[in-house]
């Protein structure tokens, strides 16, 4: 029995047997696994705090012949989540990440651009804002999470195949133009001010802008701007539509989300 080591980020865990924790995590160099942490419940010294969800770990595993489940041996933590500031709304922002990639990553295949994505979006939440860093006494603010929270919407959108060109109008396929751009529930794309649905949605030109920019920039490029709450908010319900039309349900997640107003 082969035991296998990976970095990895535990996205959940639920109890099994009286002792023991299924746990589903995201390895770096074999995709998304499922493994009982034996006596997980009981033993505390075990594994510590490290079955948090969105620990970033050090795993060590062994798969077993003819089972589906490996036998989840050890995890080090190298970063976890409730080491730096804790609010309801960054928790909320963390079970977001947990349950896409829960649904969405299959089982057993590596995707090392969604792991990439999951730890420069895992920095960004946990980021405290830079003018406050440099307040001397005032006591550090940290940032909110939403700018993370848009950039990993828009990004595991796209690395899952689903979203559609941010550019054209999905009718008549002419270059989008800012203020112009909508959005509806019951369609994948984007459309112009001419073919905008009845019941469609506007995407902000800020929104439609960021979108672009994200696209082409890496998660830090973003964390030296203002980011209200309010900010980004149609494009990632505008991406969010998307996931749940591929999952064809809602993340109970994002219901949360909502409620903070995310
Ligand atoms: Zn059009």
């Amino acid at each position: 029995m082969a035991v296998l080591s990976s970095e990895a980020v535990v996205l959940r865990t639920w109890p099994v047997h009286e002792a023991d924790l299924i746990v589903s995590f995201f390895t770096r160099d074999y995709g998304r696994i499922k493994g009982v942490a034996k006596w997980a419940l009981k033993s505390r010294k075990r594994f510590g705090g490290a079955l948090e969800p969105m620990t970033v770990a050090r795993a060590w595993y062994a798969e077993r012949p003819r089972a589906e489940l490996v036998r989840l041996d050890q995890l080090e933590i190298i970063r976890s989540p409730l080491s730096g500031p804790v609010d309801m709304a960054r928790m909320a922002v963390l079970s977001f990440y947990a349950e896409v990639l829960d649904e969405c990553l299959p089982e057993h295949d590596p995707h090392e651009t969604v792991f990439r994505l999951l730890l420069s979006v895992l920095e960004q939440t946990a980021a405290v804002s830079p003018e406050a860093g440099h307040s001397g006494a005032v006591q550090p603010q940290a940032s909110q999470p939403w700018m993370a929270l848009t950039y990993f919407s828009l990004w595991i959108t796209r690395l899952m195949g689903l979203l559609p060109d941010v550019g054209h109008c999905m009718a008549c396929q002419q270059e989008l133009r800012a203020g112009e751009v909508s959005f509806s529930a019951y369609a994948d794309g984007l459309f112009c001010g001419l073919h905008r649905n009845q019941s469609g949605n506007a995407l902000s030109a800020d929104s439609w802008e960021l979108a672009q920019r994200m696209l082409r920039a890496p998660a830090s490029a973003f964390a030296g701007e203002a980011w209200p709450r309010r900010r980004g908010q149609d494009l990632r319900r505008f991406t969010l539509q998307a996931l749940e039309r591929h999952m064809e349900r809602r993340l109970r997640t994002a219901e949360a989300l909502g409620r903070l107003g995310g």
